[in-house]
């Protein structure tokens, strides 16, 4: 039975990817510190002899026994409300986290995929952006911590394949959404959906007028499960292109929710990039992958998951995204 190790496995896409690869049937390890992730997002698997869950911070040296066959790794802060809060553990699970993979990648003879992101676009001047990009970042803005935690982290895995001859493959996500995200996460999804939910109105940070575009979950674990199993070692972008601005998302979700409530400006977010779009191409030709789920019906699945978490759940997890000390 193919053994794979996810860190990260109780977060929003660990946890899909857990999912997948026990429907795949495989042996799954997930291992997380439990910092953002939640054991909510994996406890149905709990029962299961072909999973098992490590506690554990994989930014310290990690030991697995037996055989591995892959090594995922998951494990980080991903929100920009997250990493304002732990920035030293954010740097530190991207790099050393990283380390200590490749290290048992390597002494298992396992093939690694890192995720990294569109994050190391920083705010880009060249849109849509491609893999051949080299980003605009600042290195000590808020966003630093991770955006240049996940610079190392591809350097290291190209490091790692070049000159130990590591099978390693690097994924950039894009804006992915869908069930289990945190609701207070502080990302614009389930800041709307929840803000509807409780009756509050919606913040739109800045005039809205940036764009992101939104990959429904499924379609990033196909993606990155073709990445995976493909023999290509060059960053590939994972993403949906659908290009949307914040201030028409928003709407979206005013209307799909029915809410009353009315979208309020509140100011930008220091280095907030103004655009992102994935250019897929790489994908589509090494992959034969494009994302098949429409905004509207991931949209709807997400804002069921949302309705149906216990009511204190809205409330217990809600703050707002709060940039200034
Ligand atoms: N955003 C917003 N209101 C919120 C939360 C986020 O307008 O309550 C904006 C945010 O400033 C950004 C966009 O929505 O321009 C997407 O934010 P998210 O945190 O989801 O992703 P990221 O900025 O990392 O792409």
């Amino acid at each position: 039975m193919n053994r794979i190790l996810i860190t990260g496995a109780a977060g929003f896409l660990g946890s899909h990817l857990c999912d997948r690869f026990i429907k795949e049937g495989y042996e799954v390890i997930g291992m997380d510190n439990l910092i953002t992730g939640d054991l909510k997002n994996i406890e149905h698997l709990f029962d299961l002899e072909q999973f098992h869950f490590y506690h554990h911070d994989v930014s310290k040296f990690i030991h697995v026994s037996g055989h591995l066959d892959y090594v995922l790794h998951f494990a980080s802060p991903a929100s920009p409300i997250d990493y304002l809060k732990i920035p030293i553990p954010t740097l530190k699970v991207g790099s050393l986290g990283t380390h200590n993979c490749l290290g048992l990648a390597k002494s298992k003879g396992a093939r690694m995929l890192i995720a990294s992101t569109s994050e190391v676009y920083g705010d880009p001047l060249v849109h849509p952006q491609n893999e051949d990009y080299w980003g605009n970042v600042n290195p000590v803005g808020p966003r630093g911590v991770y955006d240049e935690a996940k610079r190392f982290q591809e350097a290291m895995t190209m490091a790692y394949h070049t000159f130990h001859g590591l099978e390693t493959r690097i994924v950039r996500i894009f804006n992915t959404y869908g069930p289990r995200m945190r609701l207070n996460d502080g990302r614009a999804l389930p800041a709307f959906i929840g803000q509807a939910l409780r009756g509050e109105d919606i913040t739109v940070f800045g005039d809205g007028n940036q764009t992101r575009s939104f990959c429904y979950v499924d379609d990033l674990v196909e993606g990155i499960y073709r990445l995976l199993m493909s023999d290509y070692a060059q960053p590939v972008n994972i993403g949906n292109p659908d290009e949307i601005s914040i201030l028409d998302f928003a709407k979206e979700i005013v209307e799909l929710t029915g809410t009353d409530q009315k979208i309020v400006f509140k100011g930008l977010p220091k280095d907030d990039p103004k655009q992102r779009k994935p250019d897929i191409s790489r994908a589509k030709k090494l992959l034969d992958w494009t994302p098949k789920v429409s905004r509207a019906d991931g949209l709807k699945i997400t804002y069921d998951y949302f309705k149906s978490l216990p009511k204190d759940d809205l409330y217990k997890y809600a703050h707002p995204r709060e940039f200034k000390k």
